[in-house]
């Protein structure tokens, strides 16, 4: 089976203390950032994209600091938004279904549950609509319409080693991605858990659909993985710290996740 290479590509962070970060908050109320990603899977001869991040507009209008354009990011490691033919979403949350101006060429492998999520019932409900953006779910229908969307459900296999696997929890449709790399199995977690201290402590982020389900999904996507440490959380600034940059110039901006961690 081949072995892919995973990049996280950081274009966005967010200040905030710790007790915004747990549902019940945090007794030690200390600085907790969010940092906003965007992944890469290369293979041999094709790539996909997971997520797709928000632009400077989406950050202005939320108050977070944008860094770079997540096209930017994927320019450094030399892939054109524009030639990507397979664009993977984890869920469509303004920070992860943004940007459809940049992957025009794009399918994009979302689940069943999610599309109906998002154009549902719930929405009625502000709480549940705020994480979204009107203008990405409507590029989404749009896509629809024009034969872009691939549609999953459950757990499928989208290429030899890379499967999508429905979680749910954070929203009702959220997919984790499972990549086969030669350190083994790594599950890109995307929000099944925001950060590492989320699953591993089972103390679930308070932006939420199913409470059960999330705190179950943090269990499948261990299950998923070879070990523990190879399941990499959404938003953790700890990702860039553990795992190498592909080169110096890149230290803070991506970090390669098919190798062993640093630290
Ligand atoms: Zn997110």
């Amino acid at each position: 089976m081949e072995n892919y290479e995973i990049y996280a590509i950081k274009y966005a962070e967010h200040d905030r203390m710790s007790g915004a970060n747990f549902i019940g908050g945090d007794a030690h109320e200390v600085p907790m950032p969010l940092d906003y990603y965007v992944w890469l899977i290369k293979g041999a001869t094709r790539h996909w994209v997971v997520d797709t991040g928000f632009s400077a507009e989406g950050a202005a209008e939320r108050g977070r600091r944008f860094l770079r354009c997540p096209s930017e990011g994927l320019g450094l490691l030399g892939v054109q938004a524009d030639s990507v033919s397979d664009v993977i979403i984890t869920h469509m949350h303004y920070d992860h279904c943004g940007n459809s101006h940049l992957f025009k060429g794009a399918r994009y492998h979302l689940q069943d549950k999610e599309m109906q999520y998002a154009t549902g019932r719930c929405m009625c409900h502000r709480t549940m609509r705020y994480p979204f953006s009107l203008g990405d779910v409507m590029a989404m229908v749009e896509r629809l319409y024009t034969d872009r969307v691939v549609f999953h459900d459950g757990a499928e296999e989208i290429a030899p080693g890379i499967s999508v696997h429905h979680l749910g929890g954070h929203t009702a449709g959220l997919q984790v991605v499972r990549v086969h790399t030669e350190r083994g199995w790594v599950v890109l977690a995307s929000d099944a858990s925001h950060f590492y201290a989320n699953m591993q402590d089972e103390r679930p982020f308070p932006v939420v659909y199913n409470v059960g389900d999330m705190i179950e999904g943090y269990h499948k996507a261990y299950a998923l993985a070879s070990s523990p440490e190879h399941v990499i959380p959404g938003h953790d600034p700890l990702v860039m710290k553990k795992y190498p940059a592909p080169h110096k110039d890149l230290q803070g901006i991506v970090a390669r996740l098919d190798v062993a961690p640093v630290a």
